[in-house]
């Protein structure tokens, strides 16, 4: 958005130092047309714009490069003013020290900016990798080319550096789009394009500088349309990535929640697994737990095969999983069972569902001669009792239902 307020600024600064005399008079000119005026309006209108835009659109989405942005406008709203024939008091009287200090500094500040910018909105992989950290930090330092200025050194001194600082920024920038486009990015083609007319008009300028050595008469009339095309460009290609990230991030997170949902499922049964379980305790305390295992489950495996075997843990966790408390798969053919139900109902329901685990076998495994059992140990939470130690008493109640002589329900409070 602001790159329009920052070919101004360029042509500021290319008349303010590479080529003092024509800019000067150039600009001089240009304050004393009634033109001039109304294009300085113009331009801190779109600035203005520029700013809202951004403003709005970061509400929203919270990208980095909008702040860049903005920072630019805010940076090309100050050079504007600075270059417009507005009354500025006496310290930023036409033609001061003062002035020029301001007009350099917030030009530089826009250039500068324009590093971080870039590496917050093109695409991050089709950034070379060199220019990662000169993007950053590293183009600050030409600001320190503004105070140069103020401490008066040699204007010879002064021109050198800032021209230099100014052109390797140029060359970073245009290098970095040059290959971010031929890696493919979006952005880049919207950011090159947008570029193009203020990049022809100082073209046609520098032709008339270097080689016809007279000035582009309508140098700002033609710059002002390009300025215009890079706003409407830039708002475009502005939103086209905000569209393109925000698509990212929908995907990213529909990624993020399914790599939940298969990391707290057991792929068997397609019942919760331990973790899942052990969070949802953790999230909401039930009245009570049950570990359920079936039983000479070793003896299906060996008779009838592990294929057997995994239907039969199947049809297992279809019968735990059809009942009121929820069910998971924790072990080979182990399930771990969450009551939240009145105290009273929990061993009638425990019970039910037990028994459920042998006649959904029976119905979905026919191939088994025998009848399947399973034994459960269940226990009641006290408060404050942690996953673990509920899953030890859990655990203790079995082993005295296997030792009972299994295909029942053990139900006594553990120690
Ligand atoms: P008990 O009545 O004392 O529980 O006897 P059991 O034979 O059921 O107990 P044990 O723990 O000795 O046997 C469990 C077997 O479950 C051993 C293991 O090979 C088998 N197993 C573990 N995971 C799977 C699985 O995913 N699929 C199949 N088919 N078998 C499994
Ligand atoms: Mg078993
Ligand atoms: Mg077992």
């Amino acid at each position: 958005m602001a790159r329009w307020a920052q070919a101004l600024a360029i042509g500021a600064g290319l008349l303010g130092s590479a080529v003092p005399a024509h800019a000067q008079s150039r600009f001089a000119d240009a304050t004393t047309m009634t033109w001039d005026g109304v294009l300085t309006g113009i331009f801190l209108g779109l600035l203005l714009f520029s700013l809202a835009y951004n403003a709005a659109f970061y509400a929203l989405l919270r990208e980095r490069f909008l702040i860049w942005q903005s920072g630019r406008a805010l940076a090309y709203f100050a050079l504007a003013i600075g270059l417009s024939p507005l009354a500025m008091g006496p310290i930023l009287a036409p033609d001061s020290f003062a002035r020029q200090v301001w007009i350099s500094f917030f030009f530089d500040l826009g250039v500068v900016v324009s590093g971080p910018f870039l590496r917050a909105y093109l695409e991050r992989d089709t950034i070379p990798r060199w220019a990662w950290p000169l993007l950053g930090w590293p183009p600050f330092l030409i600001l320190l080319t503004t105070p140069v200025t103020v401490m008066a050194a040699p204007p010879a001194l002064y021109f050198a550096l800032r021209n230099l600082a100014l052109l390797a920024m140029l060359i970073l920038c245009v290098t970095t789009i040059t290959i971010a486009l031929r890696r493919g990015s979006r952005t880049a083609r919207y950011q090159a394009a947008a570029w193009s007319g203020i990049g022809g008009v100082y073209g046609v300028s520098l032709l008339h500088d270097i080689i016809l050595k007279a000035p582009f008469e309508a140098f700002l009339f033609a710059l002002f349309p390009a300025l215009g095309l890079e706003v409407m460009l830039t708002a475009l290609g502005v939103l086209d990535r905000l569209v393109r990230l925000r698509r990212e991030r929908q995907e990213a997170r529909a990624q993020a929640e399914a790599m939940r949902v298969i990391a707290h499922t057991d792929p068997l049964t397609g019942l919760p697994n331990r973790r899942a379980i052990e969070e949802s305790y953790k999230g909401e305390a039930p009245v009570a737990i049950a570990i359920v295992d079936i039983d000479h489950f070793k003896a299906i495996n060996d008779r009838h095969g592990h294929d057997v075997g995994d239907r039969v843990i199947f049809a297992t966790g279809v019968a735990l999983g059809s009942g009121s408390a929820m069910a998971a798969r924790i072990g080979g053919e182990e399930f771990a069972l969450l009551f939240r139900c009145e105290a009273g109902a929990v061993a009638g329901e425990a019970e039910k569902l037990r028994r459920r685990v042998g006649a959904y076998i029976a119905q979905m495994v026919p191939s088994l001669q025998r009848p399947v059992t399973a034994s459960m140990g269940l226990v009641h939470i006290a408060r404050d009792t942690s996953f673990g130690a509920a899953m030890k008493s859990a655990d203790i109640n079995l082993y005295a239902a296997k030792e009972s002589g299994r295909d029942r329900v053990v139900f006594v409070e553990a120690a």
